[in-house]
């Protein structure tokens, strides 16, 4: 009996599919004021997915009013935020005036770049009524030539994400172009950002760049991913390194007693391959610009949220 080493590719497919090279265990954590995360990565098991920084999903959970906490006014420079909110909304203010109310179904793109100083607190109905709150931030990195750009906001409202249905799957495209499609934001590498459902016997097939890292995070019920199969469950990360093929992705099995649909957001991105050197909310290339950015922001180079005002 002869053992390959490589990974099995099922004969019957006509272009090859990637197998998972791990999965990771998101931790639960608390982040900003005092709300609960699961966390795949940065974690003791992952310290990040080129060219993705963190990822966190707000925890589903019913806040009574008044109960849900934010994250009070904080900087960032180097990088992206990317908040997806899928229930409840978040109230943004920041130093270059901006300001706004992402909603369910919505999401903010914010490239920080050379700085900014914001907050992302619970909306004035989640604060008055409570209620379901759940959601995702995502950080992705800028290569080193574009970390002091300009800040840039992108808004994409709730119903302005492309959206994709097959045999027993949707998908939501934010970024990039998968499934003969686009999605609406505009990145500055290669990204691809897409939310998943895929009922019971389900299955969907993506084509990703052969460059592209892959990480799938499962946030409701359970399936598998990659070839061959590896189960993933909620609060499971999967990745895939770069190499030919596609990525496959199935929901739970068929039989009646798994009904609930399995969600994943699935990232990929073409490796920035830059060292990487971060502190809280600044991530840089090098030990010396980190200092420089935590002086500048001491020095309040990163300007000030504006006063509120009456309307
Ligand atoms: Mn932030």
């Amino acid at each position: 009996m002869f053992l390959d080493a490589a990974p099995y590719r099922s004969p019957m497919a006509d272009v090859s599919t990637r197998p998972v090279t791990r999965v990771i265990e998101a931790t639960h954590t608390l982040e900003g004021a005092g709300f609960g995360v699961y966390r795949p990565f940065p974690t003791p098991a992952l310290d990040h997915l080129d060219p993705f920084l963190l990822l966190d999903e707000l925890e589903p959970r019913v806040y009574a009013p008044g109960e849900r906490k934010g994250a009070p006014d904080h900087p960032h420079r180097g990088f992206e935020t990317v908040s997806y909110i899928l229930a409840g909304e978040t109230e943004h203010r920041d130093s270059t005036g901006n300001g706004g109310i992402i909603r369910a179904g919505g999401v903010q793109w914010m490239t920080a770049g050379d700085g900014i100083i914001h907050s992302e607190m619970p909306g004035p109905t989640m604060v008055r009524e409570g209620g379901l709150s759940h959601g995702f931030q995502l950080w992705v990195n800028l290569p080193r030539d574009l970390k002091r750009t300009p800040p840039r906001y992108q808004s994409l409202e709730p119903g302005g994400l492309t959206e994709v249905t097959g045999d027993g799957w949707t998908a939501r495209i934010i970024a990039g172009a998968v499934l003969g499609a686009t999605g609406p934001a505009r990145t500055h590498t290669p990204i691809n950002y897409v939310h998943l459902t895929l009922t019971p016997g389900a299955e969907v097939t993506l084509d990703i760049p052969t460059d592209h890292n892959i990480g799938v995070h499962a946030f409701a019920s359970h399936g598998s991913v990659g070839d061959p199969a590896v189960p993933l469950a909620r609060s499971q990360f999967a990745i895939l390194s770069p190499g030919e093929g596609d990525l496959v992705i199935r929901g739970p099995g068929p039989s009646p007693e798994e009904a609930e649909p399995m969600e994943v957001l699935v990232l990929s991105g073409r490796p920035l391959n830059e060292p990487i050197a971060r502190y809280g909310p600044f991530v840089m290339n090098t030990r010396e610009e980190l200092i420089e950015a935590i002086e500048d922001y001491n020095a309040g180079r990163f300007g000030t949220i504006p006063p509120m005002e009456l309307d």
